[in-house]
């Protein structure tokens, strides 16, 4: 278990991303969706991977509770 260096506590809102710093570029955030492992965005501004995040539909969560999701 790693702790970004300085990161503030995770919010709960953020649970379902998991956000870690690149290796290649120190200020660079990645975040990824744990629900659907895909990668979602990398930016060095918080509110921009927030923004990006609520933009990211996943396909392994319920966004629309009452629609079934269709089964083949
Ligand atoms: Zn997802």
């Amino acid at each position: 278990m790693k702790t970004p260096p300085g990161g503030p506590k995770e919010s709960p809102d953020y649970s379902a991303f998991r956000r870690s710093l690149s290796r290649e570029h120190a200020q660079l955030m990645e975040s990824t969706c744990r629900n659907c492992r895909s990668f979602v965005a990398a930016s060095v501004r918080p509110e921009l991977l927030d923004f990006i995040e609520n933009l990211h539909l996943c396909i392994l969560r319920g966004q629309f509770p009452g629609k079934s999701v269709p089964t083949t």
